[in-house]
């Protein structure tokens, strides 16, 4: 039980990887609070950790509103031990195919959604003498892939917002990190596929999955893994740091 105790909440937890990051970590003992727009899955989520005998609940919040984040950020019982700023949206296209309400759209959710959600609970860690934040970041944070002109805008800048945090909350006992992944079979990439390649979505996805040297996409219980270990205590000695997980995409060329 590497987080017994530990109040956490996780945006995005409805779906994906946050859904398996949530689910683990109430297996660890945490008590896991989701922040997400989508109720259905949130709840289905919370259903699942509670009939294990874990602790959930469930607030419905937009992270790109500040009201929203407050309104739920207002319910919890006590200042937060664990952030995890997971909810992020995607988008395909350079820059001549991005318009501007795509742009905003992105910024809304993947920058702006860290700092609604970070500034509402960095108070809380603060009198509660620590914490940890961790940003889902992506390979995108660190190299250039082709059609992710916005999403990579938006995933630079949760390096850099990881960074800047993980520096300005040294001395109140705060860590913050991200995790950089390459490609992980969630919803995210049936929707990506679904919508650019109807009728081809075996053969696309076997051809992402071979674009990671190790010739699979990642699972997001993996991701779950590398998140609770970040967020224990064992991880004690790092913080300002991001964690490629990713089939060897970065360092590797086959
Ligand atoms: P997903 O689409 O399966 O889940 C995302 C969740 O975020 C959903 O439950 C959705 O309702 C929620 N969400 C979206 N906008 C929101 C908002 N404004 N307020 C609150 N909740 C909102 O996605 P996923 O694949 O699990 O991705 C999770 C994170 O991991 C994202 O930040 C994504 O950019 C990042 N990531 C994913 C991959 C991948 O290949 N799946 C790779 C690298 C990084």
């Amino acid at each position: 039980m590497k987080l017994e105790g530990k109040q956490a909440i996780i945006t995005g937890g409805g779906s994906g990887i946050g859904a398996a990051m949530a689910k683990r970590f109430a297996a660890e003992g945490a008590h896991v609070v989701i922040w997400d727009l989508d109720e259905k899955g949130s709840r289905a989520v919370m259903g699942e950790i509670q009939s294990s005998g874990g602790i959930a609940s469930f607030h419905l919040c937009d992270v790109g509103s500040t009201e929203s984040v407050r309104g739920a950020a207002n319910g919890l019982e006590r200042p937060a031990d664990i952030l995890i700023n997971n909810a992020g949206i995607s988008h395909i296209g350079n820059l001549e195919e991005t318009s501007e309400e795509d742009l905003d759209r992105l910024y809304r959710v993947n920058i702006k959604g860290i700092w609604t959600c970070s500034r509402a609970v960095i108070a809380g860690m603060k009198e509660n003498g620590g914490g940890v934040i961790l940003n889902m970041a992506s390979i995108v944070s660190h190299m250039g892939i082709p059609d992710r002109f916005a999403y990579s805008m938006t995933k630079g800048a949760v390096l850099t917002m990881t960074y800047s945090m993980a520096v300005d909350y040294l001395d109140d006992g705060i860590r913050c990190n991200c995790i950089a992944p390459a490609r992980v079979h969630t919803p995210f990439v049936d929707d990506y596929l679904a919508k650019h390649y109807p009728g081809r979505e075996k053969e696309m996805y076997d051809t992402l999955s071979k674009t990671q040297p190790i010739g699979r996409m990642g699972q997001p219980e993996e991701i779950a893994g590398l998140a609770t270990y970040l967020c224990s205590d064992e991880a004690a000695f790092i913080t300002g740091a991001s964690y490629p997980i990713d089939g060897g995409f970065l360092n590797l060329k086959r």
